[in-house]
């Protein structure tokens, strides 16, 4: 292979590899497109309490964490990282500092403050929109912030005192985000656990569909012709359902239930064939240090799925569902390189994930 600024310039197959300069023997060496995470805050440290840590810190402190988080993740093999929720949207300006050569770090497409209603899932990353002028306005805002993806939240979450099953807009608000987003060029991902918040969400033409634990067999099916990709994030609802004593038990007992979903869910989905890409909500509580791609793909193979598609859920579905396919998420000519090299088959077992001994970035070995 040969790479030139910072892209795949040719792929050579068989002896007749030219001279070049530079050059690095990968012989024996297992070679895979860089790893996407679909869903992050990056500001978040993963402790039982991120919340508290990150309103004692403020939000400069806040952005040095997630840049550090980032680069922590690039080093393990995750190159492109989407944040889905920030404070004072400083995951916005982590994505402009990498993009702009100031510090070197993984791609990062950042959405800001999370759109959602008075007595919505987490407010301290919110934006709070109640009318229609209101949400027209916070994707407007967040777009002249910089955001390159919108995200909203279709239903309460499981950490945190409010219900996850109902919706906590009506179907014709979330159309009014999606409409003012793909008219300024963005796409929106709704966090969404509940059945019905899931089934506006899909309806109003949400691109992704965050946790989507209790989806019903018909919108599985809507979901497939639509392509609307489904981010499950299994392994944090887990994490959390097995955290008793250690964060609120109303949330270990909503976090039980969500699970109990998210199998069922997760089984139909692969069935019926609605796409799936992989997220983790990296930095979430009491879930550990960043990254947690690795925790995920293994959760991901337990819950039913094969590793050849864990690892095309985080590479070539998750570009898909970027709106990337064209740049990263494949080993191609003309696409970034953004290259990882394993010493053992991560298709026999997904362990080998843990392996990773060589991180190319845009054409550069770490
Ligand atoms: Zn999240």
């Amino acid at each position: 292979m040969h790479i030139q600024d910072g892209r795949i310039a040719k792929i050579y197959m068989g002896p007749e590899i030219p001279a070049m300069v530079d050059t690095f023997d990968a012989t024996g060496l297992f070679l895979m497109p860089g790893l996407i995470d679909m869903h992050v805050h990056l500001v978040w440290d993963g402790s039982p309490d991120p919340l508290g840590t990150m309103k004692a810190e403020g939000p400069n402190i806040a952005m040095a964490r997630g840049i550090a988080n980032a680069r922590k993740s690039l080093a393990q093999g995750v190159t492109t990282i989407r944040d889905v929720g920030s404070v004072n949207d400083v995951g916005i300006d982590i994505a402009k500092i990498f993009a702009s050569g100031l510090l070197f770090g993984p791609t990062v497409v950042a959405a800001g403050r999370i759109i959602q209603p008075t007595g919505g899932h987490v407010p301290d990353l919110g934006y709070i929109a109640d009318s229609h002028d209101e949400l027209v306005k916070a994707v407007r805002y967040l777009k002249m912030r910089g955001a390159s993806v919108i995200k909203v939240a279709s239903t309460g979450g499981a950490y945190g005192p409010e219900e996850i099953g109902p919706s906590v807009y009506p179907q014709k608000d979330l159309e009014i985000v999606v409409n003012e987003a793909r008219r300024l060029g963005l796409r929106v991902a709704s966090h969404s656990l509940g059945k019905i918040g899931i089934e506006n969400a899909v309806r109003a033409g949400i691109n992704t569909i965050e946790h989507g634990a209790d989806i019903s067999m018909e919108i599985l099916r809507e979901m497939k012709q639509k392509e609307t990709c489904l981010i499950p994030t299994l392994a944090v609802y887990k994490k959390l359902s097995e955290s008793s004593g250690v964060i609120p038990e109303l949330y270990v007992a909503k976090s039980k239930t969500v699970v109990r979903w998210h199998k069922e869910t997760f089984r139909n989905a692969m069935d019926i064939g609605s796409p799936i890409a992989l997220g983790t909500d990296a930095g979430s509580p009491n879930f550990g240090p960043h990254p947690s791609v690795f925790l995920e793909m293994v959760t991901m193979v337990e819950y039913g799925m094969k590793p050849s598609d864990v690892l095309k859920a985080a590479t070539k579905t998750a570009a898909e569902a970027l709106g990337r396919e064209h740049e990263i998420g494949t080993i191609e000519t003309g696409k970034k390189a953004d290259i990882l090299l394993l010493k053992e088959n991560p298709l026999e077992d997904i362990a080998k994930m843990q392996n990773i001994c060589q991180v190319i970035k845009s054409g550069i070995m770490l």
